[in-house]
Order: structure tokens, then C-alpha cells, then sequence
């Protein structure tokens, strides 16, 4: 009996320390967002933004050539250029997404040229109906083949990097004809993979690169992650054991992380 009491009480503290780490701070999407985007939460802990972290940051649908040895993200600056084309003329929609990622993640130090050729970032506007035909030209039919059938993309990029985890190049198709909402999803996740955050998680219930998931703006938790990413002592080609034990300090000192209140 007494062995049954102190058990439960057990119980009850776990689970209010559970609920002291959940997300909170739950908010509406953002002004600018699609009809109908859904609310996210605005304050994490350090394990649940380490997870996602560590979950998007390596691994992907579809790897071509070596093993990537860690990390994967740009270590200079970052030059995007944007190619209208569709039917939809979204070319200053996606300049302002580019915009938003400029302006809230600041260690990107991202800009538009117009130059497509000298541009780290290749990002195109199509129509659904010429997606198959431009990643063909782009990539070859092989790997579209394999790529379309393991996957079947709405959006997609590809992202080219070198031995020790610094992207070279990435390029990003987003469809212009399919709505706003499908626009913005596409726009806002494609960027995220383009910068690094190569992988999905559909386990997660906060990141836009869950797949179940259409969300449309750049979320508090996403851009936590791109900020750690970016942040100087993260470097390309870490391993996840490398990870591990350099981020929490980096999620304390950007004070990205709600403060654990059992403490
Ligand atoms: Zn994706």
C-alpha cells in the first residue's frame, strides 16, 4: 500500500515536469500568412530544439555520391537569385519571402542577384505541369526518375555540397499555380532544405519540414534552428556527436530556449 502511494506521487511530479518543457506560448500565424495557416507555439526548450536540430540538420530523401561526413550549410554569405516564370507571377512574393529570412535570421547574410550564373541559391518559379520536365533539365532523368518516384515532390531542392559539409550550390523549384497556401508552404520549406536543414521530420509538431504539415511563414522554431545553424560555433561537417555537446551551451547563450523552471 504504501509502496503503491509513493509510486503515484511519482507519477505527478513527472508529469508536471513534462509539462513545465512542452512548447508553449501558443500564438495565431503570423500577418502575411495563407488563409486558414495554423497557430504555433513560441517558446521551446533546450531538448526539444536540440531534437529538431539534430533530426533536420542531417540526413535526406535522396543522397547522391559520397556520405556526407556532418553538417551541411554555406560558410560565406549567401546570394540568391530568384527566376520568375508560371503562370502565377509570384517573383515579388518570393523576394519578400527571401526578405523574411534576411531580416530574421541576420548570420545568413543573405541577398537577392540577379545574376543566376554567380548565385549561391537558384531558386525557380514553375507550374505544376513543367515540374517533371525542369528537374529533368536540371538534374538528368535518372536521378528525376528516382527521385520523383521515392518522394512524389510538389516542391523540391537540391542541395550540392563538398567534402567537409560546405554547400556549394542549391537549387530550388517552387510551384507558382497551385495557391497561396501551397506557394507559401512550398517557399518558406524549400529555403529552410536550400540553407542546410536538408531532412523532414514528421514526427515533429512544430517545424514546417514535417510533410503532414502546411504552414506557410517562417516559425519561431524554424527560425531557431536556421539561427543555430548559422551561428559561428556550428560549423559544416560537424558530427552529431560534435553537435551535441557544442549546442545547448549555444541555445543558452542566444537565449533561444524557455528557461527550465523546475531550476
Ligand atoms: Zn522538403
Amino acid at each position: 500500500m504504501v509502496m503503491k502511494q509513493s509510486y503515484a506521487v511519482f507519477v505527478f511530479v513527472t508529469v508536471l515536469s513534462t509539462a513545465a518543457l512542452a512548447a508553449s506560448g501558443k500564438q495565431p500565424a503570423p500577418p502575411g500568412a495563407f488563409e486558414g495557416a495554423p497557430p504555433q507555439y513560441t517558446r521551446f526548450s533546450a531538448p526539444e530544439l536540440m531534437r529538431g536540430f539534430l533530426v533536420l540538420s542531417f540526413g535526406s530523401d535522396l543522397l547522391i555520391g559520397a556520405k556526407p561526413r556532418g553538417l551541411r550549410r554555406f560558410n560565406h554569405p549567401i546570394r540568391i537569385a530568384v527566376t520568375g516564370g508560371g503562370s502565377v507571377d509570384r517573383t515579388e512574393a518570393m523576394r519578400n519571402v527571401v526578405a523574411d529570412y534576411a531580416a530574421k535570421v541576420s548570420n545568413l547574410h543573405l541577398s537577392i542577384t540577379p545574376d543566376a550564373a554567380s548565385a549561391d541559391i537558384a531558386l525557380r518559379l514553375i507550374d505544376e505541369k513543367d515540374f517533371t520536365a525542369a528537374l529533368q533539365a536540371a538534374f538528368g532523368a535518372k536521378v528525376t526518375k528516382t527521385f520523383v518516384r521515392r518522394t512524389n515532390p510538389q516542391c523540391m531542392t537540391s542541395v550540392k555540397s563538398d567534402a567537409d559539409g560546405a554547400i556549394v550550390h542549391s537549387v530550388t523549384f517552387v510551384i507558382v499555380d497551385k495557391g497561396d497556401d501551397v506557394f507559401l508552404d512550398c517557399a518558406y520549406h524549400e529555403l529552410l532544405h536550400a540553407f542546410g536543414l536538408s531532412n523532414h521530420d514528421q514526427h515533429n509538431p512544430w517545424t514546417t519540414l514535417n510533410q503532414q504539415r502546411r504552414v506557410g511563414y517562417l516559425s519561431i522554431y524554424d527560425r531557431a534552428l536556421l539561427t543555430l545553424l548559422y551561428d559561428p560555433r556550428i560549423q559544416p561537417g560537424m558530427t552529431a556527436k560534435q553537435v551535441r555537446a557544442t549546442l545547448p551551451r549555444v541555445i543558452q547563450d542566444l537565449g533561444l530556449a524557455t528557461p527550465d523552471q523546475r531550476k
